[in-house]
């Protein structure tokens, strides 16, 4: 009916609306007050006495306008006016003048409404076409097949991640010669779950995946499926799997499942939605053949809010850990990204990955191009290792706020509250070495303290913990100290302090209350009170909290009380230099530290 590209354009739904507006409107208006109705015998004796002027008759029905102008209406017998002719010829002799009008006579306005009716019911019609056809631009599956940007991706751009490349390593052999599996019987997994923290390169490693077997990489994201409308989300899913249908391999990549595969149940119209799409996906999933050519490759961070189904055989029945790289991994992305960027002979890429530990490989790739900006804004043809800790500085604290205007009270409060921070950290055995102290604004901080592990770690002693607690509170033990005031900038010290001192005690068994588990839940710091544990026992879990923060706030008065000379030296260098690097720290701190053995408060 409709050329198949037909789309209604704006211009044309708000046409529609206009017309059905006037329409209605018009309706309304004529509809005249509705005249009153007489008796038929009244009219007859109306007629009688030369009361009428003039009648308009349609069918059976009169309207009758008396000769006082008054318009009144009535009902005459079946076919009473058309059998007795005569009574017409008789009211027409009497002056009546008479106007008859046949009953299938529609109004033009009922013209107009029946055209726009159907004209509304033809859109209606085609519009659920499109809907249910998918072919609605907005409904549409939004997966991009990215061959373009995925020619020329392979295993030599992903580092840092070997263990999984060598994981799905199997995968390309499978899709570059898929027959070679199937004429010995081999299942080759249907979805694989890549699992790990953002930036890790996830994405990247699937286009890897596409690109070392030179198969159509379709890019989709499980936002892209949670959507407002019922049904909407299922049918973009059936779009992709109808997409990549098309292709004899190709890899179906979706960034972020846990946005549509989370656990199922609930009951509110969202969750309704959400589980049509994810029972749609499950569905497509079971509807491939295992060797057909198709890999289903999704991306998460939550492997464990994902609805068991989706892990089922012949679903995401394979999971590979992309994990944050190690110094080796770091130096390898840092190579992979300075290809393309002239660096200057004297830069040591080992060095630069030992000073970033925790970093991911999106990190790094910031790292490297901020690193380029701030060449380029100097107008230099290389990059300098300047350049490189600049931009470490900044992937690691944020942008440096320079126009923030700080009153001079402000800035002293600040120069303080951060060498309260980095006294206490230098003066600990424990902590962290000391990488900078600064007050100029970065990110959200007014100030920042920022110390750097010498190598990787992976699991915190005892010691470390209180000691990160004891340096937390440094800052708002030298502003009480010197300044003689307590000030909200500690607030996020504080927060911080309780969140460790909390995970000791319920998490990782570091107090009295011995190595049991006193919280439940899901991520590190959004944990509950365990189910079945008494009000008395999670009395002990706060008193043991308050206990572990307040010792280190101890260690924090004493260190600073005994140090005062290196945090006054430091505080009053700050307001002259703004920032220290960690060789002022150190010169700082051997010409004013007070030698004395490091007292630590005592549980
Ligand atoms: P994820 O999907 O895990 O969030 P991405 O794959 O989107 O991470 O990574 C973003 C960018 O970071 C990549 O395009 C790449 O430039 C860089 N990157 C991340 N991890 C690595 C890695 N292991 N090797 C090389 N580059 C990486």
């Amino acid at each position: 009916m409709f050329p198949r590209k037909w789309q209604p354009s704006r211009t044309f739904w708000i046409a529609i609306a206009i017309a059905l507006a006037v329409t209605v409107t018009l309706q309304v208006s004529r509809r005249a007050p509705a005249p009153t109705r007489v008796p038929f015998s009244e009219f007859l004796s109306d007629v009688e006495k030369g009361n009428v002027s003039a009648l308009v008759v349609t069918g059976d029905a009169v309207q009758v306008t008396r000769a006082s102008g008054e318009v009144v209406h009535t009902m005459a017998p079946p076919n009473y006016i058309s059998v007795n002719a005569g009574i017409a010829t008789g009211l027409a002799q009497k002056g009546v003048r008479i106007d008859v009008r046949t009953t299938s006579e529609p109004a033009i306005i009922g013209y107009g409404s029946l055209v726009l009716g159907v004209l509304f019911l033809i859109v209606l019609g085609v519009s659920l076409y499109r809907v249910t056809s998918g072919r609605i631009p907005a409904l549409e599956s939004k997966s991009r097949e990215a061959d373009e940007t995925t020619a020329g991706v392979t295993f030599a751009d992903v580092a840092g991640v070997d263990e999984a490349k060598e994981e799905v390593k199997e995968i390309v052999d499978f899709l570059r010669e898929p027959t070679r599996f199937s004429a010995i019987g081999g299942r080759i997994p249907k979805g694989v779950l890549l699992v790990g923290p953002p930036g890790t390169g996830k994405t990247l490693l699937a286009r890897s995946i596409a690109g070392e077997a030179k198969v159509p990489f379709l890019f989709s994201s499980g936002s892209d499926f949670v959507e407002m409308y019922a049904g909407v989300g299922a049918s973009r899913i059936r779009k992709l799997f109808k997409d990549a249908r098309r292709h004899p391999s190709c890899i179906i990549f979706i960034d972020e499942l846990d946005a549509v595969g989370r656990s199922r149940g609930g009951n509110s119209l969202s969750h309704e939605e959400r589980e049509q799409t994810l029972n749609q996906l499950l569905v497509e999933m079971d509807g491939f053949a295992p060797n057909q050519g198709i890999v289903v490759i999704a991306a998460t961070n939550r492997p464990d809010i994902l609805d068991p189904a989706l892990l089922r055989p012949g679903r995401f029945d394979r999971q590979v850990t992309v994990g944050a790289p190690d110094l080796k991994g770091r130096e390898q992305i840092l190579r992979i990204h300075s290809k393309k960027i002239a660096l200057s002979d004297d830069i040591n890429l080992h060095q630069i990955a030992r000073g970033t530990p925790g970093f991911s490989g999106a990190d790094l790739a910031n790292l490297m191009n901020e690193a380029a900006l701030l060449a380029v804004r100097a107008r230099r043809q290389i990059v300098t290792t300047h350049d490189l800790e600049m931009a470490r500085d900044k992937v690691l604290m944020g942008v440096e706020r320079r126009s923030l205007a700080m009153t001079e009270h402000e800035r002293i409060t600040c120069a303080y509250h951060e060498s309260g921070h980095a006294v206490v950290a230098a003066l600990l055995p424990n902590a962290d070495p000391l990488h900078k102290v600064t007050i100029i604004p970065r990110g959200r901080a007014l100030g920042v303290t920022m110390q750097l592990p010498t190598g990787d770690r992976h699991t915190h002693t005892r010691e470390y913990l209180e000691a990160q607690i004891a340096i937390l509170m440094g800052g708002r033990v030298a502003e009480e100290l010197f300044l003689r005031q307590m000030t909200s900038g500690a607030g996020n010290d504080i927060e911080r302090a309780t969140d460790i001192a909390r995970r000791m005690v319920c998490e990782f068994g570091m107090s009295a209350l011995g190595p049991l588990a006193y919280r439940t839940g899901g991520g590190p710091w959004d944990g509950e009170r365990a189910a079945g544990m008494s009000e008395a026992t999670a009395q002990r879990v706060d008193e043991e909290v308050r206990e572990l923060v307040m010792r280190g706030y101890e260690t924090a008065r004493l260190i600073v009380e005994t140090q005062r000379d290196s945090v006054k030296a430091m505080a009053e260098q700050l307001l002259v230099v703004e920032s220290l690097d960690a060789d002022g720290i150190k010169t700082l701190i051997a010409t004013h530290a007070v030698v004395a053995p490091v007292v630590l408060a005592q549980s």
